[in-house]
């Protein structure tokens, strides 16, 4: 199903993103991984793409059991920096021969010392690349807290709604902990006229490693509520991974009260923490069919 489709039935949609293996790595515990999210009746699953097109078959090919063999609607993650324009022809054909309907369309960032064939400078023109040649429901990226290029969220507000203009028929967002970040972030996007549907990333934080990472990455902000559980959790790693949940969650709830159109939690293939967030809110997120 097009995500574009469920995200005008459903009152809140729900999702988990998973990742490939690197390399060689065979992707059975992946497919276990995603087997077991189907417990949990999601809305669809995302894959995503590694830097450089590193994961492009095993993106493809579990998004192909996701959504022939675990009969779930599956989002495969593309990123065009690195990418021909043959090369994305190539997988915008295999996707649409494998049944699957929607796309992230992304830039991406190039791997240290790879040169850019420079087809492709920005993901609004994959975007539009994509639209002229398939029938796909296309997603893309946002950034709450301002992507960690961009010299002013004004900009980067004019080139999301360029994303919008191309063809993206909903966006997902990069994660954030504090919700007022992406409550301003939804008003100055309306603003700028960019109507399409919203989804929250939602990252559950379980482990002290994955923090600082995430942090010089995104950029993203901790709050003083979360730095407090990292301070007093961070050496007892079965609290973290409570207070992390349970921080999530009460993120969820809060986003779903304030009538978010989806929620996307990126699960780093811990298909237990997202189950546990997903029981501790069936009612909110599935309403009078939980
Ligand atoms: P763009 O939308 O192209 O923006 C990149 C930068 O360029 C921004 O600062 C933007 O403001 C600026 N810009 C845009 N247009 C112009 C212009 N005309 N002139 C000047 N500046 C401009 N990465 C992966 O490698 N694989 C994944 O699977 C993946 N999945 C992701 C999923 C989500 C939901 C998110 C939020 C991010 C994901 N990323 C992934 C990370 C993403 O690839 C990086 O954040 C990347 O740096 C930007 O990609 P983008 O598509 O947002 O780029």
């Amino acid at each position: 199903m097009y995500i574009k489709d469920l995200l005008s039935i459903r009152p809140v949609t729900l999702s988990y993103e998973i990742f490939p293996p690197k390399g060689q790595a065979s992707c059975d515990s992946v497919l276990a991984t995603a087997e077991r999210l189907k417990a949990d009746v999601p809305d669809f699953i995302s894959v995503t793409y590694g830097a450089g097109g590193s994961t492009a078959k095993n993106t493809v090919g579990i998004c192909d059991y996701i959504q022939n063999n675990l009969g779930l609607t599956a989002l495969a993650h593309l990123t065009c920096v690195s990418a021909t324009r043959p090369y994305i022809d190539e997988v915008i054909q295999t996707l649409e021969q494998n049944n699957i309907k929607n796309v992230l369309a992304l830039r991406g960032d190039l791997p240290e010392g790879m040169v850019s064939p420079e087809e492709f400078k920005f993901a609004q023109e994959l975007i539009a690349y994509i639209k002229e040649r398939s029938s796909l429901c296309i997603g893309a990226a946002c950034y709450p807290e301002g992507h960690v290029e961009s010299p002013s969220k004004d900009y980067e507000l004019d080139f999301l709604k360029e994303k919008v203009d191309q063809g993206c028929d909903f966006l997902i967002t990069q994660m954030f902990f504090d919700n007022d970040v992406l409550y301003r972030f939804l008003y100055q996007a309306s603003c700028k006229g960019i109507t399409v549907p919203v989804i929250a990333g939602v990252m559950p934080v379980t482990h002290v490693k994955q923090i600082k990472r995430i942090c010089s990455l995104s950029g993203t902000a901790l709050t003083p509520k979360f730095k407090a559980i990292v301070d007093r959790f961070g050496d007892n790693p079965k609290a973290l991974m409570q207070a992390g949940i349970a921080y999530a969650t009460e993120q969820i709830v809060d986003l779903a009260a304030n009538g978010v159109r989806g929620i996307h939690i990126y699960t780093m293939n811990h298909s237990n923490v997202a189950h546990q967030i997903t029981e501790n809110l069936s009612h909110i997120l599935k309403g009078d069919e939980a």
